[in-house]
């Protein structure tokens, strides 16, 4: 049995940006090359390569058009977990594919998460700088940040100036469970604030009985240590049961997973939560009524 689901996060589609047909073949395209991935890799290479597609994807917040932080720059973070084995990468500036930086963390060294400085220089040995900031997103950030400015500048509030998160995941079944996620964070971030996305067990976990992809408000999730909690309640309870459990206590929150059997879910408390599935090859998206 394999299974490749992606997701592309959560929010509230009815103030996305573009159209919502556009973000749907992204998730499902990015669900099909995670699964073709499968045909000569594991389950390792099907998240790597769906989470890529994604992030070179500029409709989402990942690698090229990932949001920027209040100094107007892109500060990523990703990770990736396979059989027990972590990488991840915080903070990380002008990388195009965070997430192949991350499983690089996790192959070629012996850490678990790199950020900041050294998480670029590491990065660097491998790929090429780039910047990853698109004209959309510049446009988007200046009236972001005016309104901002004009507003309440408490950081507390400022969670009501975005919308559609758009975040990216993915959650591979091939009889071994592999999870990544990578995330340009959210909007007029604070330099140097890292989300739950590149922490094990908050935004990203694959263990013995499920793998996750967390999305939404990074700091909810990580007070919940959501992917990790829902893994534990397992196999007390089936896991839509594990999820809707934990998304009592993460507000804003939505996630991806597929358990030991290949059994697969997702569930959101957000409005909507752009997701694709690729099971056996058929592929299944979201749908969306506005
Ligand atoms: N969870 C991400 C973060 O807080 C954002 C998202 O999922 O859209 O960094």
């Amino acid at each position: 049995m394999k299974k490749v689901i992606v997701h592309g996060g959560a929010g509230d589609f009815s103030k996305a940006d573009h159209d919502i047909a556009e973000y749907k073949e992204g998730v499902e395209n990015a669900a099909q090359a995670g699964y073709d991935a499968l045909a000569t890799g594991n389950a390792l290479d099907a998240v790597i390569q769906a989470v890529s597609s994604l992030e070179d994807n500029p409709l989402f917040n990942a690698g090229t058009g990932a949001v920027l932080n209040i100094e107007g720059e892109v500060e990523a973070d990703a990770m990736v977990m396979f059989k027990g084995h972590v990488g991840a990468v915080g903070a990380l500036r002008n990388m195009k594919n965070p997430v192949q930086v991350a499983r690089l963390v996790m192959e070629r060294t012996d850490h678990v998460f790199l950020v900041g400085e050294g998480a670029y220089s590491f990065g660097r040995h491998w790929f090429d700088h780039y910047d990853p900031v698109t004209n959309e997103r510049r446009k988007k950030f200046e009236e972001l940040r005016s309104q901002f400015l004009k507003g309440d500048t408490r950081w507390k509030k400022n969670v009501n100036l975005y919308a559609q998160h758009g975040t990216v995941g993915a959650v591979a079944f091939d009889g071994d469970l592999a999870a990544a996620t990578s995330t340009g964070g959210i909007w007029l971030k604070l330099k140097g604030r890292v989300g739950d996305s590149p922490l094990a067990g908050c935004g990203t976990y694959a263990g013995e009985k499920a793998a996750l992809s967390a999305t939404g408000i990074g700091e909810n999730i990580i007070r919940s240590v959501f992917s990790k909690s829902v893994h534990d309640l397992l196999p007390t309870c089936s896991l839509k049961e594990a999820l809707q459990t934990m998304l009592t206590s993460s507000p804003e929150t939505g996630a991806i997973a597929i358990d030991f059997h290949g059994n697969v879910e997702y569930a959101f408390n957000t409005n909507n939560m752009a997701w694709a599935l690729c099971d056996q090859g058929t592929v299944l998206s979201f749908e969306v009524d506005i």
